[in-house]
């Protein structure tokens, strides 16, 4: 049984415990260790001030929200793209650089076989296998490597690029890709959007797809008002698509 819990209010609060063998505490008041180590997931448990906090065992979901950032990391919503166009499941052999804060490799190690990361930061490196770990990931594997250099890894169906200049990758990805792979970079700019896109569609082994950008808007439902959310995320990155066609 996972020594963890979330702790949830009727509007959505959530507070994360990762010791249930001490007091937890928060700006409604505390809960002892005793109710905490009694409470199962799906009960309800009152702090000393009678606030009410529902119980759940952390999903992956919990769990991602609260890893260490270093670099920027990109979003649920990019990532969920590119996992639904690729369609990439348990049996998949998964490339992913940088690692960054390893979120994009986590993502993606929660739905694939397996995932291999390259960083060329020692310093990131290390804060991409805390991530690992506290997500309890055994299929990422951090590589310390310049994936400029090379992929090691062969038929694979995916390979995920957050890095500066993709198209330094393309010579490795056209060996690394199995027939009907992809490639995809995600970009924050357009003139490297378009810079990628080029080197795609000279590409004989690889075929330019797609590209597209994914705009998330959240709606707010309290009392009277229901209408989008005003805090809202602004740009991310594109998504350029490609896949390879030729062996
Ligand atoms: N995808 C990550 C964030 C990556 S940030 C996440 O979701 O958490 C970009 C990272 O690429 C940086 O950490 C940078 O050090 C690394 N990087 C840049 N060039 C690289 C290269 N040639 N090989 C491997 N990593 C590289």
């Amino acid at each position: 049984m996972p020594s963890e819990r979330i702790l949830i209010t009727r509007e959505g609060e959530t507070f994360y415990v990762r010791d249930l063998g001490k007091d937890y505490h928060t700006k409604h008041g505390f809960v002892k260790k005793e109710i905490l180590g009694m409470a199962k997931p799906g009960t309800k448990i009152t702090t000393n001030t009678g606030k009410e906090f529902f119980v759940l065992e952390p999903g992956f979901t919990d769990l991602y929200r609260r890893i260490k950032r270093a670099p920027q990391i990109m979003l649920a919503k990019d990532l969920a793209v590119i996992i639904s166009e690729t369609g990439i499941n348990n049996k998949s052999m998964v490339v992913d650089a940088g690692s960054g804060s390893g979120a994009s490799a986590c993502f993606l190690g929660n739905i694939a076989k397996e995932v291999a990361t390259y960083e060329i930061r020692k310093e990131f490196a290390k804060v991409a296998e805390e991530n690992v770990k506290f997500l309890g990931l055994g299929n990422v594997m951090i590589k310390v490597k310049d994936i400029y250099k090379g992929i090691d890894e062969k038929e694979t169906g995916l390979i995920v690029l957050d890095l500066p200049e993709p198209w330094k990758v393309l010579r490795h990805a056209e060996k690394s890709l199995k027939a009907g792979g992809f490639i995809v970079a995600y970009l924050p700019q357009i003139t490297q959007v378009l810079k990628f896109v080029q080197a795609l569609k000279k590409s004989k082994k690889i075929m330019y797809a797609k590209t597209s950008e994914t705009i998330q808007r959240e709606w707010v439902f309290e009392d009277k008002i229901a209408r989008p959310s005003n805090i809202k995320i602004g740009h991310t990155g594109f998504l350029v698509f490609g896949r390879k066609i030729s062996s």
